[in-house]
C-alpha cells in the first residue's frame, strides 16, 4: 500500500522531513489539496496565490521528473485525505507542521477520520527550526518576547546538516483522477488584467528558483547589516516568499548563513519568522485581537477614503507611495517600507491594524499569517513585543534616511523624478519655481499630503491619549 504526502505549505523536496518519513515506508502518492474554505479569510490573496499556481507547476514537474507525480485535488481536504487513504488502502499520511489556527483544526479532523479506521496522521516541524512546543522559557511556558526566544533558540538549533532531495522515488499508482493545474484557477481572472504580470521581474517561484536566490544571495550574508535597510538596494535576501511556500527550509537557510562571515544580523530576521510562528501556535488569537488587551479598544476611525489613498499609493508621503506602489507591482514590498507605509496607516491615519494585514494578505506573493500578524501587530503598538506607541515613524525623516538620493521614490513615482533631492521626500514643502521647473502639479500629477505631518503626529498621540485615559 502507499503512503501519502500531503503537501501544503512544503512544495519542495529538499531537507523535507515529511517526504523522507513518507518515502521511507514505501510507495509514495503525494497530493496538493486545494481548499478554499478551510482557511476562511485566510485563504491566500491573490498575490499568493499566483505564487502558489507557479510553485505548484514547478514542484509537479520535479516530483515526476523523481518518478512520482503530484496528484491534484480541489475541495475539502478534511473529507478528501482521508477518503483517499481509504482508497488507497495507505496506512499513514505524512505532512509538515502548520501553526495557522484553521490548518490546526483541519489536522484534528483529518487525524480523527484516519484514526476511525486505523491510519494515521505524522505532522513533521519542517518549516521550522524547532517545533513550537520545544522552545519554553524556564518556567515551562511558551515566550512572548524575542530576545529570550531566541537566545532559546540559539541554544537549541540542531547542528544537523539539511538532507538532500531523494534522486528517486517509487510511485505509488492511484486509483483518481486529479485535476489540472490550470483548473484550480489560482491565477488571477482575465479582468483583473496584467496585475501580476511584473511579478517574475522580480523572483522565480519554485525550489529552482529559491536555491538560486540563496545561492545569490550568500555571497551578500556579510553586507546584509549594512545594506538591508536602504529600500532602493538589494541587500536584503528576498527569500520570503520561498520560505513561506516552503520552497526552502528555514534550516537550509539558517546553515547557508551561518557559513558566511557577520551573519548575525541576518539569523536575527530568521529567529523574528521562527518567534513569530511560535506566537502563532500559543497565541491564535493573533491574527483578529491586540495582544495587550488595552489596545482592543484603540479609538481608530475607520474611513474608507483614507484606507483606499494608503492601498493605492495616493497618500502625499513618497517614500509610503512608492512602497505601496512596489507592492502592487511586484507582490513584494522592502521591509523598512513596510514599517514605515504600516505605522503612518495605523497611527497618523488612524486606521485599524486589521485593514492594513488584510490588504497585505492580499496583494503580498509572501503573505504569511504569522509574520503578517506579528509584524502589524509590532507597527500597531498592540503586540506584546511591539515598539512602543508614541514612536511614530516620520515618513519624511525616514524618506530622507534610507532613499537619500531618491532612487526608490524616483523609480516607483517616475512623476517626481525631476524634482531636486531635497524636496524629493516633502513635494508640498518645494517652493512654486522648483515644483514648475520639476513639471509637478501637485494635487494633480500626485497628491497633496492627505493629512499635514504635524497633524498626523498630533492625531496620533490624543488617540492615545484616549486610550490611556480610559484605561
Ligand atoms: P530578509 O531581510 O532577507 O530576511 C530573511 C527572512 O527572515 C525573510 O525572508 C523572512 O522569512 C524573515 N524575516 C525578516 N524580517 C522579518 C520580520 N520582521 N518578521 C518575521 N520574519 C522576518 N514577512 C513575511 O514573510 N510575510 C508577511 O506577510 C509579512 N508581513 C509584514 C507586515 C509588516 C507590516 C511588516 C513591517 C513586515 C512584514 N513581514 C512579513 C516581515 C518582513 O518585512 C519580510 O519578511 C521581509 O521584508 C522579506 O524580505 P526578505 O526576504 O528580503 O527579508
Amino acid at each position: 500500500a502507499p503512503t501519502l504526502l500531503w503537501l501544503r505549505q512544503d512544495l519542495r523536496l529538499a531537507d523535507h522531513p515529511a517526504l523522507l518519513a513518507a518515502a521511507a515506508e514505501g510507495p509514495l502518492l503525494p497530493v496538493f489539496v486545494l481548499d478554499g474554505a478551510a482557511a476562511g479569510r485566510w485563504a491566500p490573496g491573490g498575490a499568493a496565490r499566483w505564487w502558489l499556481h507557479h510553485s505548484l507547476e514547478a514542484l509537479a514537474a520535479d516530483l515526476a521528473g523523481r518518478g512520482a507525480p503530484l496528484l491534484l485535488l480541489r475541495g475539502d481536504a478534511a473529507r478528501l485525505v482521508p477518503a483517499l487513504a481509504r482508497e488507497t488502502g495507505a496506512s499513514a499520511v505524512h505532512a509538515t507542521l502548520m501553526c495557522e489556527p484553521w490548518a490546526r483544526r483541519q489536522d484534528a479532523a483529518v487525524a480523527a477520520a484516519l484514526a476511525a479506521d486505523g491510519r494515521r496522521l505524522s505532522l513533521h516541524a519542517g518549516n521550522l527550526l524547532l517545533h513550537p512546543d520545544a522552545v519554553r522559557s524556564g518556567q515551562n511556558k511558551p515566550y512572548g518576547l524575542y530576545a529570550p526566544f531566541a537566545r532559546a533558540v540559539r541554544a537549541q538549533v540542531p547542528p544537523m546538516e539539511p538532507i538532500p532531495a531523494p534522486p528517486r522515488l517509487q510511485a505509488a499508482a492511484c486509483p483518481r483522477g486529479g485535476v489540472a493545474l490550470a483548473d484550480l484557477g489560482l491565477l488571477p481572472p482575465a479582468r483583473e488584467g496584467d496585475w501580476a504580470a511584473a511579478f517574475p521581474e522580480m523572483l522565480t517561484p519554485g525550489e529552482a528558483g529559491a536555491r538560486e536566490r540563496l545561492h545569490r544571495f550568500r555571497r551578500g550574508v556579510a553586507d546584509y547589516r549594512a545594506g538591508r535597510d536602504s529600500p532602493a538596494g538589494d541587500g536584503t535576501s528576498r527569500l520570503s516568499p520561498h520560505l513561506r511556500w516552503g520552497e526552502l527550509s528555514p534550516r537550509q537557510v539558517w546553515h547557508a548563513a551561518a557559513e558566511q562571515d557577520g551573519h548575525e544580523a541576518f539569523l536575527r530576521e530568521i529567529l523574528w519568522r521562527e518567534f513569530s510562528h511560535h506566537l502563532l501556535w500559543h497565541r491564535p488569537e493573533l491574527p483578529d485581537t491586540a495582544l495587550r488587551p488595552a489596545y482592543a479598544r484603540f479609538p481608530y476611525r475607520p474611513d474608507a477614503m483614507r484606507l483606499r489613498a494608503w492601498q493605492r499609493g495616493l497618500t502625499g508621503y513618497p517614500i509610503v507611495d512608492a512602497g505601496m506602489r512596489q507592492l502592487w507591482r511586484h507582490g513584494w514590498m522592502h521591509n523598512r517600507v513596510r514599517m514605515v507605509a504600516g505605522s503612518l496607516l495605523v497611527k497618523q491615519l488612524l486606521q485599524p491594524w486589521q485593514e492594513g494585514a488584510a490588504w497585505f494578505w492580499d496583494t503580498l506573493v509572501d503573505a504569511d499569517l504569522g509574520n503578517n500578524s506579528t509584524n502589524w501587530q509590532w507597527v500597531a503598538g498592540s503586540g506584546l513585543d511591539a515598539a512602543p506607541y508614541f514612536r511614530i515613524f516620520n515618513p519624511v525623516l525616514q524618506g530622507r534616511k534610507f532613499d537619500p538620493e531618491g532612487r526608490y521614490v524616483r523609480h516607483f513615482l517616475p512623476q517626481l523624478a525631476r524634482l531636486p533631492d531635497r524636496w524629493l521626500h516633502e513635494p508640498w514643502a518645494a517652493p512654486a519655481a522648483v515644483l514648475r521647473q520639476a513639471g509637478l502639479r501637485l494635487g494633480h500629477d500626485y497628491p497633496h499630503p492627505i493629512v499635514e505631518p504635524a497633524q498626523g503626529r498630533a492625531d496620533a498621540l490624543a488617540a492615545l491619549g484616549e486610550l490611556r485615559a480610559a484605561a
